[in-house]
């Protein structure tokens, strides 16, 4: 799960992290309100969205009077913000976020993301900050700097000391660098986070100050922070996936024109590769899960056939927990509440797979039965060429 930048500063500051002053808001009325209340004479106009590299969008602006606050929020609120993280299509903007303007000496980044390999989080740090860490990693790796944490003793105080001297902190600035990298691995560990990038992290001011954000969460640790799950915001995630969520479904859009209807990730996953293989695209990712009702199976559909590019639809089914004959009943279901209009190809196999297959043929419904992974793939990449149920296979296809 992801958050906005102002509220993983509000996190951030709970552990002592210092960062400028600032309000989040909704309109230009409340924008001039809040610097009004921040006071100084230099604020900066931010776009809340969640994709990063904002300032090259047009998304980060500088103002240095109340009226300019109210122009640059008024320009910014609903603009679309393309930047290199949104796509070409942009992210609408809602919400704005006001800061105290500082007077910046140096960036710096820092960066946290568990290292599975190590099986502890890995502190990078760099002299290179405010700019892509990709195009460093890529071209001068040796700028960035690494620690791997010991998660027993968390970040120590010589280690966090050794790598700020590293990446250039000036020496006055380093007790409290130590300090702040302390309280962001403390946000990281304590707040179960996936991801923490400071990006800028400037001297300023006398200060050493977070000036950018960006917490992510891990999903399956959620359950232990309710006043987490509180800050997400909806605007920002695909509406397909938001209503996939709510079925506890794992639905990823993707580009192609095959709906792939699938138990189990890994056999969603060898669906998509097999669709390739023989030629054709799949229009998602879909797991169901182990225990799908009818209902579910219902809900998929529907997500499915949002797609206006969807030719086919493939449903994939290795019965384990899942019985066949459950599944058979949520596509006849759901087959016949959406009012199917793309061909149906559908591979059973498993626990009542026989009882399961009966139910598909009694339905009188249109499906095209396959026997195998193979055959089931090869029979929707025809359909979803020819748009037809009526499959007669003539290419040199290997089978
Ligand atoms: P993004 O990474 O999405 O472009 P940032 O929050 O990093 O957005 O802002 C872009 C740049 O704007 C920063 O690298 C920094 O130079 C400048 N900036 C951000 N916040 C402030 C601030 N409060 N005062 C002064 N400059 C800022
Ligand atoms: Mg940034």
């Amino acid at each position: 799960m992801k958050i906005h930048e102002y509220q993983a500063k509000e996190i951030l500051r709970k552990f002592g992290v210092a960062t400028p002053k600032g309000i989040a808001c909704f309109s230009a009325d409340e924008a001039v309100d809040a610097a009004r209340q921040l006071g100084g004479d230099a604020w900066v106009v931010k776009a809340q969205i969640y994709a990063g590299g904002r300032g090259k969008g047009g998304g980060v602006k500088v103002a240095r009077s109340l009226q300019e606050v109210g122009q640059r929020a008024g320009e910014m609120l609903n603009m679309r913000l393309v930047t290199h993280q949104t796509g070409p299509e942009g992210q609408p903007v809602h919400r704005l976020y006001i800061e105290q303007g500082v007077h910046i000496e140096n960036e710096f980044y820092i960066g946290m993301v568990v290292e599975r390999r190590q099986q502890r989080v890995c502190l990078m740090a760099s002299s290179e900050g405010g700019v892509d860490i990709e195009t460093v990693a890529a071209e001068t790796p040796e700028k960035i700097h690494k620690v791997f944490i010991d998660p027993i003793s968390g970040l120590r105080e010589q280690e966090a000391k050794d790598v700020a001297e590293k990446i250039g902190i000036p020496e006055q600035y380093l007790p409290q660098t130590v300090l702040l990298l302390q309280g962001l691995y403390r946000a990281f560990d304590e707040c179960d986070a996936s991801l923490l990038e400071i990006n800028p992290l400037a001297t300023a001011d006398k200060q050493v100050l977070a000036l950018d954000a960006k917490m992510n969460f891990d999903d399956n640790a959620l359950f232990r922070h309710p006043d987490i799950v509180a800050l997400r915001d909806l605007d920002e995630e695909d509406p397909v996936e938001v209503e996939a969520s709510k079925h506890e479904l794992s639905y990823i859009p993707l580009d192609g024109d095959i709906g792939c209807l699938v138990n189990g990730a890994g056999l969603a996953m060898a669906t998509m590769d097999i669709i390739k293989l023989y030629g054709g695209n799949p229009a998602n990712f879909l797991d169901v899960g182990g225990g799908a009702t009818a209902e579910k199976v219902t809900e998929a559909f529907k997500l499915m056939l949002r797609n206006p590019k969807l030719k086919a639809i493939l449903v994939n089914i290795f019965g384990g927990i899942m019985k066949c004959d459950v599944i058979a009943q949520g596509v006849v279901a759901a087959a016949r509440e959406v009012q199917l209009v793309v061909p149906l190809v559908v591979r059973l196999e498993g626990t009542n797979v026989d009882i399961g297959k009966k139910i598909l043929v009694d339905s009188g419904l249109t499906i095209i039965s396959a026997e195998n992974m193979a055959d089931a793939a090869q029979k929707a990449v025809h359909a979803a060429r020819s748009g037809s149920a009526n499959f007669t296979c003539q290419c040199q296809c290997p089978s």
